[in-house]
């Protein structure tokens, strides 16, 4: 590239994301286990929608998301009004770092924060500035130290990924409280559906300005292929990101189908029964194979091996398996997997796997 063609400061310093596997050679179908991914599909509601909605796809989507806002608003029982849709919940994330950090401001977020965060304050221009947890639970007091008068954004998973730990609503509170004025806190809501009795945030941004909750469509919804995200906030925010986002960022057929699906109130509660009873299953077959995990608040769980080497045996031999999971060394968890829990069957069929593999090894 000639020497004059230079991105902004920062971009090259991003690593680029690497999503979980999806193929195995030689294996026809494997049981992909690897991007907490619904392993269920996507409702039969949303397909059906999509569909229907093909036959006028020669015409421009709403600009407004006027009737997925709404259907969200009624669900969730929230203003319409303070809702954005986005390509993913990740469009959300990017447009917050890009309205409300750039060059000389930090980003912050937790040691095991989601591997996308650096990336979306490296883009703006931003400085990433992380803070260590405690035993994999992110430390509210580690997160109020490393806040300096540069600090715009929080970012903070909450259930965490791949961590799978919950930090109470009063711990929130906490750093909300704590936050000085020019400082947004993001609760990136990714895994709200899964932790039983947690509202996502919703509750504490109707009651503060600087709170901003995201969530998607992309792990409960089993639609993430579809990429659709929402984030609730205040209206200053919202009509912040509102003027920067592309006014046709959602496809006609994302939107029918993320409305088909939100409505689908079986199909959520049906999912998250299974998932509540699985989780359960996996992890306490886990701990009888001596494998250890944190309490999972989410649709994986994080199984902590002996050693590094222990754990990509593991990978290895669950691989030859056809199953795939996901190393996460690269969140600083070298010795575990990540595995999402999946139908009774598949449950079933890691636990065997890796009871095999203890026998063998
Ligand atoms: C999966 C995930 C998301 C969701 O991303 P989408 O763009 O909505 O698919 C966001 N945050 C975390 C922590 C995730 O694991």
């Amino acid at each position: 590239m000639p020497a004059p063609i230079r991105p902004q400061p920062g971009i090259l310093e991003i690593a680029p994301y690497k999503g979980g596997d999806s193929a195995i050679t030689g294996v026809d179908t494997p049981l992909k286990l690897s991007s907490n991914e619904n392993p269920f599909g996507p409702p039969p509601s949303a397909v059906a929608a999509m569909q229907a909605a093909a036959a006028n796809i020669h015409r421009y989507p709403s600009t407004d998301h006027a009737p997925l806002r709404q259907a969200i608003a009624e669900m969730h029982g929230l203003d319409a009004d303070r809702i954005i849709i986005g390509v993913g919940s990740d469009e959300v994330l990017t447009l917050l770092a890009m309205a409300f950090a750039g060059p000389g401001d930090e980003v912050l977020y937790p040691e095991y924060g989601f591997s996308m965060y650096p990336i979306f304050a490296l883009s703006a221009g931003a400085t990433p500035v992380v803070a260590p947890e405690a035993g994999r639970v992110v430390d509210v007091d580690a997160l109020l130290a490393r806040i300096t008068p540069a600090t715009r954004l929080i970012y903070l998973a909450n259930p965490a990924n791949p961590t799978t730990t919950l930090l109470e609503n009063a711990e929130l509170t906490r750093l909300a409280d704590g936050l000085p004025a020019q400082c947004l806190l993001v609760l990136d809501g990714a895994y709200a559906e899964f932790a039983e009795g947690y509202d996502g945030g919703a509750a504490m941004v109707g009651a503060r300005d600087n709170v901003v909750m995201t969530r998607t469509f992309s792990k409960l919804y089993g639609l993430g292929g579809l990429r659709v995200g929402w984030g609730y906030a205040s209206p200053h925010v919202i009509d912040v990101l509102t003027r920067i986002r592309g006014p046709f960022n959602m496809s006609a057929i994302a939107l029918a189908g993320a409305e088909a699906a939100v409505r689908d109130r079986a199909f959520a509660r049906t999912c998250q029964q299974v998932n509540a009873e699985q989780r359960a299953r996996l992890s306490g077959g886990l701990r009888q194979l001596g494998i250890q995990s944190d309490d999972s608040h989410t649709n994986f769980v994080l199984a902590r091996f002996a050693s590094e080497t222990e754990a990509l045996a593991a990978d290895a031999y669950l691989k030859s398996q056809g199953i795939l999971v996901r190393p996460v060394k690269g969140y600083g968890f070298p010795d575990a997997l990540r595995i999402t829990v999946g139908r009774p069957e598949d449950v079933t069929r890691v636990l065997d796997a890796l009871a095999e593999f203890r026998g063998i090894s």
